[in-house]
């Protein structure tokens, strides 16, 4: 077979790769909530998503596939001899920060908030400052506006915001709001200020929030912090499945909060889960 028609096989197969290599990074780009589902950006990647399709299946494509597969299985060379490390390699448990599966978000009730009728409006950014005013003397946990510039009164935005439980946990919720929408998005990657935590107990409570926000993107500031308060226990409440504080497996306290609607002669309630018991 001439050496031109193999090494044009072998480019288109390398640009086809590569092409799938730069797709992979548009389902991430699609959890942004700040980023309104229509924008240039993400119709750019259907575009290229259906355009590499259409290649793929080009009668050129689908020979080079052929010539490729014919081709691997008349070579008895080993070309696979690391076969088995890769192997042992791939049964290692994802680390903390392994990519979540994608979790669909588009259906209200896939939320893992409350959805209920009474749910306060949006907090909107000029309505931040006056909330945290009001919520500081009512509740145990704290929150402060954090600025770059120490000292400065301007919000920022993003905006980001410092939940403390003393004793127990600090984290940053960033918020990104339009000039003209000046409603508070939070959003979900992790571009905290500060660097992600050594322990294992608050990776995966990170690794919770981020799930339950993306069940539901635009979930209030207000129902997040309802959330983030009953974290007060983390170290102390008992999961309500097992009965323990800590997981038999893993040794973590129960990161995960379960809402539970109101019943007859019960208000609606998160109940702590451990993230390896039921969670139904
Ligand atoms: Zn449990």
């Amino acid at each position: 077979m001439a050496v031109e028609r193999l090494s044009s096989m072998i480019s288109s197969l390398s640009d086809i790769q590569s092409r799938l290599q730069q797709l992979r990074n548009a389902p991430p780009s699609l959890l942004k909530s700040s980023m309104p589902f229509s924008s240039p950006s993400i119709r750019h990647d259907f575009q290229q998503l259906k355009e590499l399709a259409d290649t793929i299946r080009s009668d050129s494509v689908q020979e080079a596939l052929r010539t490729a597969t014919n081709s691997e299985r008349a070579d008895k060379s080993d070309l696979n001899r690391n076969g088995r490390r890769e192997t042992r390699k791939r049964r290692r448990p994802p680390s903390p920060d392994s990519p979540q599966p994608f979790i669909p978000y588009d259906t209200r009730s896939s939320s893992l908030f409350p959805v209920t009728s009474d749910e306060p409006p949006a907090l909107r950014a000029h309505e931040l400052a006056g909330y945290i005013r009001e919520f500081n003397p009512t509740h145990s946990c704290k929150l402060h506006i954090w600025t770059r510039i120490p000292g400065s009164t301007q919000l920022g935005n993003p905006a980001v915001v410092r939940f403390t439980i003393r004793d127990v946990l600090v984290c940053y919720v960033t918020m990104a709001y339009a000039p003209s929408d000046p409603v508070l998005v939070i959003e979900t990657e992790k571009k905290s200020p500060h660097s992600q935590s050594d322990f294992l107990v608050y990776q995966s409570l990170s690794q919770q929030i981020a799930k339950m926000l993306q069940s539901h993107p635009r979930v209030s500031f207000q129902s997040l912090m309802n959330l983030m308060c009953t974290y007060e226990g983390i170290f102390i409440d008992r999961c309500t499945s097992c009965e323990r504080v800590l997981s038999a497996e893993g040794h973590v306290p129960p990161v995960v909060r379960i809402w539970l609607d109101a019943g007859k002669d019960s208000k609606g309630r998160w109940e702590p889960r451990h993230a390896s018991c039921p969670q139904t």
